[in-house]
């Protein structure tokens, strides 16, 4: 998934829990793809993505269950909605790259890759399945 495609996602998924929750849920949306230098995060970064990605590798452990939770408990300090919106960012980043070919290890170091392949990154697919649907869900989270 493109970058815009996670936070268009994560900031409509945020907006059914509160406006603060949508803002950290899209910016959270980003996180998981710190893991290469190709990605909007990774780019900001790119010495500290790169290094992840020759070491851990693009959709493993910045991809799993494990990376969301942490980042979940370290984000306790913020207003419950806001730490709530980072979770369901972070997650739903992951989940819709499993709609990829690639898949994700969601369970790594476990080699168990979780992938529904059904949408090309930067397909018209994607954006005429997943940019819709996270609309529809945004404007039901303003009205
Ligand atoms: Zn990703």
């Amino acid at each position: 998934m493109l970058g815009k495609s996670h936070f268009i996602a994560g900031l409509a998924l945020g907006s059914l829990i509160s406006w603060p929750a949508a803002v950290s849920a899209g910016i959270t949306s980003l996180l998981p793809d710190i893991d290469t230098h190709e990605s909007t995060v990774g780019r900001l970064i790119s010495p500290v993505s790169w290094a992840i990605e020759k070491t851990i590798g693009h959709r493993n452990l910045f991809h799993s269950i494990w990376a969301a939770m942490a980042v979940y408990l370290a984000c306790q300090f913020l207003p419950y909605d806001v730490s709530l919106g980072v979770l369901i960012g972070y997650v739903s980043h992951i989940l819709l790259d499993a709609f990829n070919p690639a898949g994700v290890r969601i369970f790594w170091p476990v080699p168990f890759n979780l992938s529904i392949p059904v949408i090309q990154a930067g397909s018209i697919l994607e954006y005429l399945m997943i940019v819709p649907i996270a609309v529809l869900i945004l404007l039901k989270g303003v009205i």
